[in-house]
């Protein structure tokens, strides 16, 4: 089918209005009509070409919301009309240990996962072109149904990548109450940390540059801030963390995070910056025994159970609605930390083009 899309022709050049051609809806196949996609911190790594081996052109949209306009024969779970997410990979090998243990992010097989953009198609050379469009075509298994109420919407599109990759590393380390627990970088990623490890239970501190979004930060359920500039209040936490998730989406000094975290206390970074951390003082972890750590999104399993959790917990990501067409502008906003806290397409913009 021919869909309307918005795609980086090189990595220097803006995002522009762009046709392309989606399968047809095969036997095990879900088709998606788009009615929101969010913004994340790498589709900008992408479309500017910042993370290497991107091809273009290039559509991003990896946080996808919409409606099923079509099922293929295979398909149990999903019909016409019901309302579903799609988040950051559209297929995997299915066979391999880790995508036996529901967590086809680490796919074992040749080609890894295939990302929902500038992903490789099994077998095949072409690239995949994600949710800034207003059509996609989805094997069932990589189709997560959305219970939230149909106004929530567009706060949903950004739990499939913000919030499923908060989520992983939160439950695989075992965040709840009783625990100390800090979110570094109050972006996207940043503020669903904060919602979900207050909704599990934790005592919650967030860490940011940015001394305006202090009350913010409090408003999404941090029970302390930091302004991690601030060396003096920095050492106040020391050795008394948990756990610290760092969402933070540019190189930093890693060590002054380190020394926060309590002896077996572990960092987990989400952030890919497109240039290296300085590398951390080992005394760091030797001498405490911590651990630093690394978490790609999640699977698909944990990414149902997360939508349940957020939707039984009425959790939606604060957004701010933007059209299709000012994308530009939102990619130059999110690189100055000005937004509360994810921009989402409403995709009608793209549709009524
Ligand atoms: P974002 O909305 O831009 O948020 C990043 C936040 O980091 C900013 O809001 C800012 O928070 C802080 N920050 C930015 N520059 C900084 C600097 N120079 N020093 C210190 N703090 C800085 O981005 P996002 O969408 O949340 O994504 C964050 C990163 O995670 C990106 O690199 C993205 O590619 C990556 N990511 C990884 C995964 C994964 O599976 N591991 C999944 C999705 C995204 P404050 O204003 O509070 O300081
Ligand atoms: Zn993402
Ligand atoms: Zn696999």
């Amino acid at each position: 089918m021919s869909t309307k899309a918005y795609a980086a022709q090189t990595a220097k050049t803006p995002l522009a209005p762009f046709t392309l051609e989606r399968r047809a809806v095969g036997a095990n196949d879900v088709a998606i009509d788009i009615l929101f996609c969010g913004v994340c911190h790498s589709d900008l790594h992408t479309a500017r070409g910042e993370w290497g081996g991107v091809k273009f052109p290039s559509v991003p949209g990896h946080e996808i919301v919409g409606r099923v306009t079509q099922a293929g024969g295979n398909v149990k779970n999903f019909k016409v009309g019901d309302i579903v997410g799609v988040g950051c990979m559209v297929d995997s090998c299915r066979t391999c240990p880790s995508c036996k243990d529901g967590l086809e992010q680490y796919c074992e097989g040749p080609d890894g996962f295939t990302g929902t953009y500038n992903g490789t198609m099994s077998g095949r050379g072409d690239n995949t072109f994600g949710g800034y469009s207003t059509d996609i075509v989805v094997d069932q298994h990589f189709v997560l149904k959305i219970n939230h109420d149909e106004s929530d919407l567009a706060g949903v599109a950004p739990l499939l990548c913000a919030g499923i990759t908060t989520w992983s590393p939160l439950r695989h380390w075992n965040v709840g109450p009783g625990k100390k627990v800090g979110i570094v970088g109050i972006g996207g990623l940043g503020h669903m940390g904060i919602k979900l490890a207050h909704a599990l239970g934790a005592h919650v501190v967030a860490f940011t540059t940015s001394e305006s979004k202090r009350q913010a930060a409090l408003d999404l359920g941090a029970d302390e801030v930091v302004i991690s500039k601030n060396s003096a209040d920095m050492k106040k936490h020391a050795l008394s963390f948990d756990f610290i998730l760092n969402t933070v989406a540019a190189p930093h000094n890693l060590d002054a995070f380190m020394a926060l975290l309590k002896r077996d206390g572990t960092m987990t970074l989400v952030g890919v910056p497109s240039e290296p951390h300085p590398s951390p003082f080992v005394g760091n972890l030797i001498f405490k025994r911590r651990q630093l750590a690394g978490s790609l999104i999640g699977g698909i399993p944990e990414t149902q159970e997360m939508l349940d959790f957020c939707a039984k917990h009425n959790i939606t990501a604060d957004i701010e609605m933007i059209k299709m067409q000012d994308i530009e502008n939102a990619y130059e906003r999110m690189l100055k930390s000005d937004v509360k806290y994810r921009f989402v397409i409403d995709m009608n913009s793209l549709k009524t083009a």
